[in-house]
Formats: structure tokens, sequence, C-alpha cells
């Protein structure tokens, strides 16, 4: 069976996720998402938050295309990560021609590193290039609607964290 790794962040994971891991449940039989851990990054949302959301949110994917997704943590090299669950590709959401140049060259580095391992870009679907967790975390912190970007359990998630990291002082930074 053809396995696809997806590594980000994911904090937090939104519709352009999503999207990107149902049509590669149409492509490929197994789909493992990477939520890549950086120790010296401080995240809005826990591995655990990120993750549990992912188990939640892909259980629908993987029923309607019979595709097996899975949801696991790595650190250190990506194309590592990608061996160790046995994927042959390291799948990439493509939303802009910024992101073109960045997954081009990460792609160019990871394929110098592992060969073996090819990168495949899946360009994001029309209506949902512009999101971004990065804007999404900036728009909740400010008391935006999100509703648009993110599923309603991960918004609600969202608006949790940030209601109580509001209270403490250092959250204003
Ligand atoms: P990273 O921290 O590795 O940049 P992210 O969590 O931001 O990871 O994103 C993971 C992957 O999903 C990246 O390939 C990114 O380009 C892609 N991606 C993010 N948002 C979208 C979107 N709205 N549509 C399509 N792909 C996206």
């Amino acid at each position: 069976m053809k396995t696809a790794f997806f590594p980000g962040s994911f904090d937090p994971p939104t519709n352009g996720h999503l999207d990107i891991i149902a049509r590669a449940a149409r492509l490929f039989g197994r789909v493992v998402v990477g939520i890549g851990i950086n120790m010296e990054k401080r995240t809005a949302l826990s591995f655990e938050d990120r993750r549990q959301l992912f188990v939640e949110l892909v259980g629908p994917i993987a029923r309607a295309t019979g595709a097996e997704i899975e949801v696991v943590s790595f650190t250190g090299l990506t194309v590592d990560a990608a061996r160790k669950v046995g994927a042959g590709v390291i799948l990439r959401g493509v939303r802009d021609v910024d992101d073109f140049s960045y997954e081009m060259r990460l792609a160019g580095l990871n394929g110098a590193l592992s060969p073996a391992i090819d990168t495949l870009f899946l360009p994001a679907t029309s209506g949902l290039g512009t999101i971004a967790s990065s804007f999404v975390k900036d728009i909740a912190r400010h008391g935006g609607d999100i509703s648009a970007f993110v599923p309603p359990q991960v918004a609600d998630r969202l608006r949790a964290v940030l209601a109580v990291d509001g209270s403490k002082p250092s959250a204003s930074a």
C-alpha cells in the first residue's frame, strides 16, 4: 500500500490542511500526518490538542475514502520520519509563489538527503489558499471570527487556549 507522509506544525489544523489530507486520501492507501515537535518554538495548541483534533477530524475522511489515516509526532529530519512510517512520498501543500519557492528548496534538500523519498506538491484548492495557521491565530487572538478557516472544534479549542493564555502577562508579548 502506498503511503504519503504529510508533515507540518499544524498549529492549528485548518480547512486548508484537511483539504490536502482529503485529496491525498484519494491518491494514497495510507496517509500519515506528522506533527513536527520543535522544542524551541512555543505553540498555541499543545501536541496532544493537535493530535486529538486531527484524530477526530480525519475520521470522516478515512471513512469516505477508505484510506488509512494516522497521526504521529516527529522530531528531527522529515525524511527520517517519513522513512520510519514507511512512506515513499512527502506531501506538501502549495498556496502561492512564496510557498512554492520555499517548498522547492525544501524538496531539493530532502531529495539530496534521501533520494528514495519523493516530494509531491498539491496546489491549494481555490478559496482555501489564503488560509494560514499564523493568520488564524492572529485573528483569534484579536477576537475575530475564524469559522471560515477552521472546523468548529478547532475554533473552540483555540479560543479556550487563547482565553486562558490571555490572562497571563506573558501572552501579550
Ligand atoms: P510548516 O510549519 O511545515 O510550514 P504548516 O503547518 O504551516 O507547516 O503547513 C503544513 C503544510 O500544509 C505545508 O506544506 C503548507 O504549505 C500546507 N498548507 C498550509 N495551509 C494550507 C492551505 N490553506 N492550503 C493548502 N496547503 C496548505
